[in-house]
């Protein structure tokens, strides 16, 4: 049987930390074995080639300039799979504290008297530009899902995000509530698919794979009643990941 050309795979950056990249090439023999299903043609942190031919674009990072959405929309032009690899691509992840203020004076914060040379506009996840077709979510991605992502493409299968809460992979690893040890959590309300990786580790979910579709606003206001907290405390105690989520989080509470 002739043997199918392998898909030629790009990795873009855009506004990041490159923090997912660096995920995948530290997943060792694993990432090794992924390279013989793919041929990867462009990938900054590992090599110095600049393929320009690729079939599927994985993308990490944010949208925040105009070059940024010039940039993104040639980017899909050319990929048949588009990619978001991480939660800045997939929710604009931390450069989302960016939205929190106007964009003047987030411009002053950072470059002083610079500011008015610097091109920036609101920052985004990549599908507000483009349409995605994948998700690998968190920050830095969860590898079984890198995993389970790229197995998904190969055999041309869709990958559908999990709809239920961080809290319900947290219950079936028998963690003992964050509540519980005066501690507040954003699992309730967030994404899940992970495996509740934090909490297993001892921290708590600061909801870097985003928000639920249909967040239970309610169940999670009685968990916060419970334990003597308001919305406001855990809103504004967990400010990293959930901008532009932010908005969407104040909306299903003010329901
Ligand atoms: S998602 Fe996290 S690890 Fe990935 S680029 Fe953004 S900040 Fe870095
Ligand atoms: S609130 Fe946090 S610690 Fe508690 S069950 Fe949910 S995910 Fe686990
Ligand atoms: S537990 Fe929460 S913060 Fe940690 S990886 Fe999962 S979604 Fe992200």
């Amino acid at each position: 049987m002739k043997k199918q050309p392998k898909p030629k795979v790009a990795f873009f950056d855009f506004t990041d930390c490159e923090g997912c990249q660096l995920q995948l090439a530290n997943m060792g023999n694993t990432f090794l074995e992924l390279t013989e299903l793919i041929d990867i043609v462009n990938f900054r942190e590992i090599m110095s080639e600049k393929g320009e031919d690729y079939d599927i674009a994985v993308v990490e990072g944010s949208i925040s300039t105009d070059n940024d959405v010039k940039r993104i929309k040639e980017i899909r032009a050319k990929a048949k799979i588009l990619v978001a690899f991480g939660s800045c691509a997939a929710i604009a992840g931390v450069n989302g504290i960016k939205n929190r203020t106007s964009l003047e004076v987030a411009k002053e914060r950072v470059y002083a008297d610079k500011a008015h040379t610097i091109n920036t506009i609101k920052v985004m996840p990549l599908d507000r530009v483009v349409k995605v077709d994948y998700y690998i979510l968190n920050c830095p991605p969860y590898i079984p899902e890198i995993i389970a992502v790229f197995k998904s493409i190969l055999m041309g299968k869709p990958y559908p995000l999990p709809n239920y809460p961080v809290c319900v992979e947290c219950k079936m690893n028998e963690n003992v509530c964050r509540y519980e040890k005066d501690q507040e959590c954003m699992g309730p309300l967030t994404r899940a698919g992970c495996n509740s990786w934090c909490i297993n580790n001892g921290n708590r979910c600061y909801a870097c794979r985003g928000l639920l579709e249909n967040p239970a606003a309610d169940g999670a206001k009685e968990i916060l009643e419970k334990y003597g907290l308001k919305v406001e405390d855990i809103l504004n105690h967990f400010t990293l990941y959930n901008d532009p989520q932010g908005e969407k989080y104040d909306q299903e509470f003010a329901r």
